[in-house]
């Protein structure tokens, strides 16, 4: 059995719309017999959106679960996750474009995979508050085990940036 942290986000343009695809997703993972309870969600925070920024607001979260699929298989679950919850790029050129519902492994266990359509620990987690702020709030102890730090230490490198500030709790935790 491994621990797996997945992050999750939607900035699809109705605002219940978004927590609906999120539960939709977690629902699903949570029911599948490769995922073992409990699983853990973080609290729900509202995020303004980075890069392409002309578009709705994000709800991200992270979520821990305990999975017998390999890291691989994690993947492609979570992509047909995706598809099932009509995951669309509104226009597809825009790399950072709404969806639906965007679900990304962060940490699988200590893997460090380098494969050109798997990266584990996700390349770009460090950087991101959206990401890293909840992870906090549900694994503080963790270790990244490229940086060998915990994300309680990792965090405080990004806790002053502007970014932050645009970083709302939307609602409590669920589980
Ligand atoms: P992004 O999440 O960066 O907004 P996508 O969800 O479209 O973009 O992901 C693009 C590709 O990222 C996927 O096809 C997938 O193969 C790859 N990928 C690499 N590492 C990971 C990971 N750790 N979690 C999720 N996707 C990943
Ligand atoms: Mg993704």
């Amino acid at each position: 059995m491994a621990i797996a942290y997945i992050s999750f986000g939607s900035n699809i343009d109705d605002s219940d719309e978004r927590i609906e695809y999120i539960e939709t997703a977690l629902g699903i993972i949570r029911a599948n017999p490769c995922v073992q309870p409990p699983m853990q969600v973080s609290s729900y925070y509202e995020t303004e959106p980075v890069g392409y920024t002309d578009q709705a607001k994000f709800i991200n979260g992270v979520a821990k679960i305990n999975t017998t699929f390999s890291c691989e298989d994690l993947l492609a679950f979570l992509q047909r996750v995706e598809c099932m919850l009509g995951r669309e790029r509104i226009e597809k050129r825009v790399r950072w474009g709404p969806r639906s519902i965007d679900l990304d492994i962060l940490l699988y266990d200590n893997a460090c995979i380098s494969q050109p359509d798997l990266q584990v620990p996700h390349p770009e987690m460090l950087n991101r508050a959206f990401v890293m702020i909840p992870l906090n709030e549900i694994a503080p102890e963790v270790r990244h085990p490229i940086s060998g730090k915990t994300i309680r230490e990792l965090i405080e490198k990004i806790s002053e940036t502007p970014e932050t500030k645009g970083i709302i709790k939307w609602s409590a935790a669920i589980q």
